[in-house]
This record gives C-alpha cells, structure tokens and sequence, in this order.
C-alpha cells in the first residue's frame, strides 16, 4: 500500500494489512485486521453492510438523546462527533457480525 486507503470492511483509514481477493488485495483497518481470515472468505458484504447500518442507527440515536435531536442546533465539533459516532458504530457492528461468524 502506497498511499492512504480506506478500510475493505468499515471504511476507516486501512493500515499495511491486507487480504488477497480475485480483484487483488483488499487492506484492512488495524481492528478489522483482527478478522483478516474470516473476511477474505466472505464472498459479499452488502447485507452485512445493511445488517452493520443498524448499529449506525443505534450510535446516532444515543448520540442524540445525550446532545438532542435538532443538528441545526450543533456547532461543528457536535456535528462531527455525531458523525463518527454513527461511522464507528456501523464499523463496530461489521465487525461483531463478521466475528459472529457472518
Ligand atoms: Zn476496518
């Protein structure tokens, strides 16, 4: 890997790791690492990626409740808080179901 890329899994940014696939190595994030043989086997990740929303959805509804729901109201920072708030949980939960043996 010679410039920065995103993670095949979650989408963070994806270290030197990575899983060989038919359309050529794949780098993961250092926590998706971690699961590096049971992602390489995992022909789609499209409704792992449905299944991985809802833990977004999760994020952003506790994130709320502790800051409210108008985002008009948040200053930037808040904003992007939010947003990695759903990000990492989106990524946490593709991460608890390729573990879970997905
Ligand atoms: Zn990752």
């Amino acid at each position: 890997m010679t410039h920065p890329t995103a993670c095949h899994c979650c989408g963070f940014r994806a270290t030197g790791i990575g899983i060989a696939t038919k359309t050529g190595n794949q780098w993961l994030c250092p926590d998706c690492a971690k699961l590096a043989r049971r992602i390489a086997t995992i022909k789609r990740l499209d409704p792992l990626e449905q299944m991985a929303i809802d833990g977004g959805i999760e994020a952003a509804n506790k994130f709320m409740s502790a800051n409210g729901a108008d985002l008009s109201k948040y200053n930037e920072e808040n904003a992007r808080m939010m947003i990695k708030a759903i990000w990492t949980g989106c990524a946490e939960r593709m991460r608890a179901i390729i573990g879970a043996g997905a």
